[in-house]
């Protein structure tokens, strides 16, 4: 059985933040940076159960519900999500993409994007949530580069 962080309370409040303590980084401990917008970035994950683990994180002021945006700020973040799974989609091929919007471990709002395949860890189940291991980095890297890619042939 699962546990609320211990700091679960205070991560709500935002007097404990992680996310906005952070920054914008181009890195923060096992993810690297793919995506920025006004409102969100996008980062890949080295570690995981399985390749292809993506966050996009909420990047104003501290907010925990996606309720607890503006009308427009929701259409921004909505549409943040859209173009990270559009690169992930044209970088991974997935059978079918997963959009989890939880916050149960970090409260901060962001999704959680994650391409499945036919050859998955957990065909037709959540990807389960413990039992991460970390990529090779030349892998995450290279990842990192085509979805970078993947985003500016977006744009043209
Ligand atoms: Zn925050």
């Amino acid at each position: 059985m699962g546990t609320w962080p211990a700091d679960y309370q205070e991560q709500l409040s935002g007097t404990n933040c992680i996310l906005c303590a952070e920054g914008r980084p181009e890195e923060s401990g096992a993810r690297i940076r793919f995506y920025a917008s006004a409102t969100a970035d996008g980062y890949l994950h080295s570690h995981g159960v399985q390749r292809g683990y993506c966050v996009v994180i909420w990047r104003g002021r501290h907010v925990v519900e996606p309720t607890d945006l503006s009308d427009a700020e929701a259409a921004a973040f909505w549409l943040d999500m859209i173009r990270v799974s559009r690169a992930m989609q044209e970088v991974y091929r997935p059978l079918k993409m997963n959009y989890q919007l939880l916050g149960n471990r970090v409260a901060h709002l962001h999704w959680i994007l994650a391409p499945r395949f036919l050859d998955d860890v957990a065909p037709g189940d959540p990807l389960p949530g413990s039992g991460y291991h970390a990529f090779p980095e030349d892998e995450v890297r290279r990842d990192v580069a085509a979805l970078g890619e993947a985003l500016v042939q977006m744009h043209e």
